[in-house]
């Protein structure tokens, strides 16, 4: 008896006993990210980490940019678990955690893992007497993984030479880190691809990862291609003709500041020195090199970033007093460039500012089972939220079940707009 070739197989009924059983192909399943900052690479990378092992899986990434073109390229790299008021945010210690395995994760992808994050904690002076108290308060109920130390001048005088606590009380997050962003996200998808290598060479299934460099004008261009496709545009997601006025997000463009001390200068910044939080934060690069934000323009729609001159003089007008006020010396740092990028801010909940998760078919008018989806609306706090929801988001994808996400995210759903 001859074997039935592959077209009979897969032809004829699963039913029938008398069929040779020959090696199914499970079919490729494809998947769409649209937007490669925190949010994309963050559910390229736990797609890839959850699809079931022996499945053939696609993944096509599309920015229009590159790598880090949008808010994640350009943020300060700030990473800790509170509000500015010291409170821990929801959820705080899953956000924390995974965002701490992301980066541990980039960090194994290339060979310089110290230039991607800096951990030397983040230092936080008191600014005024309520503020002390508040953040006082606040100390004590710290998360473990990133505690908060309240100390005095002199303690902060030897993490920092030349800082100023007015109040003579600091907080010292000595866990927290500061990320170096582009290099970031480049290692984060660099150790996609090697997942995809490793995933492929265990021959139980074909792994496909693919960046394009193109611009979507809009979500149906991808009709049928798709299992699924999810929108992670940042502030751009409202651009979008099916999703624009349809999102609760808010606007904000920052300007960020990179200041270099001239080498004909000493006073650098210590090697064990921690980036520093106030009204304008440092986010210490090096013993010579620093970013210093950010401003707050609200209701913009100028995402490029690209900064002019007089946008960045405006920038250090705001930013270098209040920078000054905590450390005087920065003044005589030099300005070398400056980037900006749009916040896509999300309303407050009683939880916080929450990022925007969930399926967005009803909100473009589909009715299949879940195809478009949304993670957008990571605020100020990206690098906090990325990891952890970048998994959730992978998770209801792959298995086409929103209720995987908690409802705190998906609630702006059943919001009236
Ligand atoms: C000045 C500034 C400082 C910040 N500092 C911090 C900080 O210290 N710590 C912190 O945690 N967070 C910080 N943030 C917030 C953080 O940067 C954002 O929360 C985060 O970057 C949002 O990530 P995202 O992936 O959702 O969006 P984005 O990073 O904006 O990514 C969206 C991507 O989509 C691409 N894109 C857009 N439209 C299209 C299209 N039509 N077709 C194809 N591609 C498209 C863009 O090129 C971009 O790469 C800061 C933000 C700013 C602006």
């Amino acid at each position: 008896m001859r074997a039935p070739s592959p077209l009979e197989v897969s032809s004829a009924s699963s039913s029938s006993p008398f069929l040779f059983s020959q090696p199914q192909i499970p079919p490729r399943l494809r998947y769409a990210v649209l937007g490669a900052g925190f949010a994309g690479l963050s559910v390229a990378y736990n797609l890839l980490k959850q699809s079931p092992k022996d499945s053939n899986l696609r993944i096509d990434v599309f920015d229009e940019v590159g790598i880090g073109g949008g808010a994640s390229g350009v943020s300060g790299g700030l990473l800790h678990p509170y509000s500015p008021k010291a409170k821990l945010l929801w959820r705080a210690a899953e956000c924390w955690d995974e965002a701490l395995r992301l980066l541990n994760v980039a960090e194994a992808a290339v060979p310089d893992a110290a230039a991607i994050v800096r951990r030397r904690g983040i230092l936080r002076p008191a600014l005024s007497m309520k503020n002390m108290m508040v953040l006082e308060d606040n100390a004590h109920n710290g998360l473990a993984g990133c505690r908060i130390e309240t100390i005095d001048e002199d303690a902060a005088q030897n993490l920092v030479p030349g800082i100023c606590s007015p109040f003579n009380t600091s907080f010292y997050m000595p866990q927290a880190v500061n990320v170096h962003p582009q290099r970031y996200l480049e290692a984060l998808f660099l150790a996609c691809q090697t997942l995809v290598k490793e995933l492929c060479a265990s021959g139980l299934g074909v792994k496909e990862l693919h960046l394009h460099k193109v611009s979507i004008q809009k979500l149906l261009e991808l009709e049928g291609e798709y299992e699924a496709v999810i929108v992670c545009l940042g502030a751009k997601a409202d651009l979008l003709p099916e999703l624009s006025g349809r999102l609760p997000l808010r606007t904000c463009r920052g300007v960020v500041a990179h200041l270099q001390l001239p080498d004909n200068m000493g006073g650098e910044y210590p090697g064990f020195g921690p980036s520093i939080l106030s009204d304008a934060w440092l986010a210490v690069q090096g013993p010579r090199s620093l970013y210093m934000g950010s401003t707050w323009e609200w209701k913009s729609r100028n995402s490029s970033p690209n900064v002019s001159a007089d946008e960045a003089a405006e920038a250090l007008k705001e930013l270098l007093p209040k920078a000054c006020r905590i450390y005087p010396v920065v003044r005589d740092w030099t300005f070398i460039g400056a980037r900006a990028g749009l916040r896509a801010m999300p309303p407050l909940t009683p939880h916080g500012s929450l990022p925007l998760l969930g399926c967005v078919n009803n909100i473009i008018g589909l009715n299949q089972t879940c195809k478009y989806w949304l993670f957008g609306g990571l605020g100020s706090r990206g690098l906090l939220f990325h990891g952890w929801l970048g998994k959730l988001m992978a998770q209801a994808v792959l298995s086409c079940n929103e209720d995987l996400i908690p409802y705190e995210l998906t609630s702006w759903k059943r919001t009236k707009q």
